[in-house]
């Protein structure tokens, strides 16, 4: 037999090699295997079995990874789609579905030592005291890890073995599975009886589950078995995770897995908690596996391989976890569907929700998007009938929907001189705060003290030497630091401009510790924290701050965007955006869009407990459409007027975008090879129907990292044709060595 065998390397090519007998049985399609290659071994993964090959002088299989296929044969499917949709390498493509710890043999499963007792009838055979001791402890336990009981008899190892020679106790390797969860104390919790709107949206979730499951048995051989896809769009609050909870029940009562994506950033311990709860005990008592990056490798590895051994059926886990064994596959939502961190920025640069619809599609699992602010093309998808839209309008929790005030900051800025952080309106609500001993957060989305520090008599800024950005001014520790390349510097203390020398240098735009700064000399006794990722440099320094502001030790929080997400506070009573604006004036045609959900996502945080919720919005365009809507908590008014402008510019959900981007430390070299890109690509696509062809421009931030970048942007009303057609293309290209493109499908950032 011959193995035909996809190599973890860069090479668009699968190699045949011949599978010795003595492997036979332990090869398929997905087992993950060592080949020679020229002088070397590489890893690679089995991707079909023939029985002859073109190629004579086959070199054999060396080894077998792993006891059984790692990548199960709709992964490997799936792996295949993603290549050539988002015009990848397939050995990349593969190599991203398996985690890291999974795809390097050395992590394994942690093997420790156990001493257990053995049965013993009649009299005990002479021992010394400590032995005696020993031995009771141990019969006691029944079995324990050694380590534990050396410490708990405070003996040695050596006398424990001498122990065993009597045949009292055993020792022996036993598989010891890291749990990440190990320490949480988890309460089983009960099915909650839902209201209307959720029990109508799970009636028609379950029913697509039903009609799938039995379209399946009955036509066991179909290929694709048809699968449905839900918008769960409901406000922050009104129970959409009960709502997949008792999907997922469903999912286990009919005998099938599920997978819960959720935003890295919302993987927070209470989140977990909430699955894990709910299925630690009962009738449908599954493990649930979590899979996200904060895990150790061995960690990792464990929880993967519970999932691959079919143990744990309910995976909860960021972006990469769309790719987890689970089988059969009878579930897949996809929580906060809207989050931009669902597409991951390296090649593959694939988007996990997308990808979801795919697997689900291939699988015939029942797909549920849920959100509180819906992406544009999800909602689009909903009113061209491709996916199913359920509402669930009202808080499940009866608590009010916070009240939104907008502060016109260009009145603010008319009675002072410098730009204001806090308008009378916010200083006074959260003097009322402090007095009150309620809790506040602040949030603007710029980290650092000031965001430029210019010369006022030459005009010198400082710049970053790698990128085409400002330098941002960290009061702290007294340096300049670059937020693309990190590049630091300390403070000059005159302007460095030679000509000028002036001593009085000038910092303009605020950021967080900035805001932090201000706050302290408002309120002196106040408890302030600031959160953001300077101040977030150990893994557990997220969870201690906002263990803090849960128990009452911090009045006031000021952070980045950070604390927008699925946090539950009972005690915040307000909530105040210092520059709601600031991401409205980004490059992008997202711009609103992110605008919008930001907004919505900050105000959801105030009011989660018994008193109302009071919102203050500072902007300086108070009348934009994405501030007045959020205002309303109006997500349909701002789809009807966004979905125009999109229309209008042929913009997504109306079109679908590739994003080439070239870059290289020679200008000149990189704007000579777009202009020679673009020329192939209307030799090549030219043709394609509704094509628009844009550019070669410079990149939003022309110069990132040293590099300068430039980029050629095509917009075409079905992508999947295209992308093929760039794969070829892109492969043909020649292009100078030190010049390097890339190739982004549905691209989420544009800079
Ligand atoms: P979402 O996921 O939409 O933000 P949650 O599922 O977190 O909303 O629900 C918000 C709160 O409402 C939670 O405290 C939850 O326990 C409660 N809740 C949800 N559904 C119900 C229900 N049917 N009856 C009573 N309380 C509910
Ligand atoms: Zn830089």
């Amino acid at each position: 037999m011959i193995a035909r065998v996809t190599l973890e390397l860069a090479l668009r090519k699968e190699f045949d090699y011949f599978i010795p007998a003595e492997l036979a049985e332990q090869i398929d399609v997905g087992s993950r295997v060592q080949v020679p290659f020229g002088a070397r071994k590489v890893l690679g993964c089995v991707t079909a079995l023939a029985e002859e090959s073109a190629h004579t002088r086959l070199k054999p299989i060396l080894k077998v990874l792993g006891a059984r296929t790692l990548v199960t044969p709709s992964i490997l499917k799936l792996a295949r789609w993603m290549s050539e949709y988002y015009c990848c390498a397939p050995e990349l493509a593969l190599k991203s579905v398996l985690p890291e710890a999974v795809r390097q043999e050395q992590a394994g499963w942690r093997e420790r030592l156990y001493a257990r007792a053995l049965p013993w009838a009649g009299e005990l055979p002479k021992l010394s005291k400590r032995q005696k001791e020993i031995w009771h402890i141990a019969e006691e336990r029944r079995e324990l890890p050694l380590k534990e009981l050396i410490e708990l008899a405070d003996t040695t190892a050596a006398t424990i073995r001498r122990l065993e020679d009597t045949g009292l106790l055993a020792i022996s390797a036993q598989i010891s599975e890291r749990d990440p969860y190990a320490r949480e104390h988890i309460l089983p919790t009960q099915t909650l009886s839902l209201n209307a709107a959720q029990a109508k949206a799970l009636a028609a979730i379950t029913a697509a589950m039903d009609a799938v499951s039995e379209k399946v048995s009955k036509r066991a051989n179909e290929k694709r078995p048809l699968a449905h896809t839900f918008l769960l769009h409901g406000v922050t609050g009104s129970g959409k995770t009960e709502v997949y909870l008792q999907a997922l029940a469903h999912a286990l009562e009919q005998d099938r897995g599920a997978i819960v994506l959720v935003p890295e950033i919302s993987l927070t311990p209470q989140t977990v908690e909430r699955f894990k709860a709910r299925f630690s005990s009962g009738p449908l008592q599954t493990l649930v596996a979590v899979l996200h990056s904060h895990l150790s490798a061995g960690e990792r590895h464990d929880e993967w391989h519970k999932i691959r051994q079919g143990r744990a059926r309910i995976v909860i886990g960021a972006r990469s976890a769309i790719f987890a064994p689970v089988q059969p596959l009878g579930l897949i939502i996809v929580d906060e569907e809207h989050e931009s961190t669902y597409k991951q920025e390296e090649a593959p640069r694939y988007h996990a929700r997308d990808v979801a619809i795919v697997r689900g599609q291939m699988e015939g699992a029942t797909v549920v998007l849920g959100s509180a602010t819906p992406s544009l093309e999800s909602f689009y998808n909903c009113h061209r009938g491709k996916y199913r839209l359920l509402e669930l309008p009202e808080r499940a929790d009866d608590k009010r929907m916070p009240v939104v005030r907008i502060v016109d900051m260009r009145q603010t800025l008319r009675k002072g001189k410098a730009i204001p952080i806090f308008s009378p309106q916010l200083q006074e609500a959260m003097a009322r705060r402090l007095d009150r001993r309620e809790q506040a957060i602040l949030f603007l989305n710029r980290r650092g003290y000031s965001t430029a520090l210019q010369c006022p008599v030459c005009g010198y800024v400082a710049g970053c030497p790698n990128c085409s950005l400002s330098l941002t001014y960290h009061r702290q520790d007294q340096k300049l630091r670059c937020h693309i390349c990190a590049h630091t510097e300390p403070v000059p203390p005159l302007c460095p401009n030679p000509k000028c020398r002036n001593p009085e240098i000038r910092y303009s735009g605020l950021g967080t510790q900035r805001v932090e700064d201000t706050l302290t000399r408002l309120f002196p006794r106040a408890r302030i924290v600031r959160m953001d990722s300077d101040v977030m440099k150990r893994k557990d320094d997220y969870r201690r701050i906002l263990g803090d502001f849960r128990s009452g030790k911090i009045d006031i929080l000021v952070g980045t965007q950070m604390i927008a997400k699925g946090l539950h506070f009972p005690n915040v009573t307000l909530v105040g955006i210092i520059y709601a604006d600031l991401a409205l004036h980004q490059p992008d045609f997202r711009a609103g869009e992110r605008t919008f959900q930001l907004l919505t996502q900050v105000a959801g945080r105030a009011g989660r407990g018994d008193v109302e919720g009071e919102v203050f919005v500072q902007a300086f365009t108070p009348f934009h459409p994405a501030i007045q809507c959020a205002r309303r908590h109006d997500f349909a008014g701002f789809y009807e007027q966004e979905i125009g402008f999109r229309q209008q510019l042929k913009y997504p959900p109306l079109s679908r975008i590739a994003l080439l981007t070239l870059k290289g430390r020679n200008e000149e070299k990189v704007k000579f090879s777009a202009e020679h890109l673009k020329g192939e690509l209307q030799k090549k696509v030219g043709d394609f129907k509704d094509l628009i062809l844009a550019g070669p421009a410079p990149a939003p931030l022309l110069r990132a990292e040293t590099y300068y970048r430039y980029q050629i942007m095509l917009r075409v009303q079905r992508m999947s044709a295209l992308s093929l057609r760039l794969a070829e293309l892109v492969q043909a290209l020649k292009l100078p060595d030190d010049v390097l493109l890339s190739v982004d499908i549905d691209p989420v950032d544009l800079a």
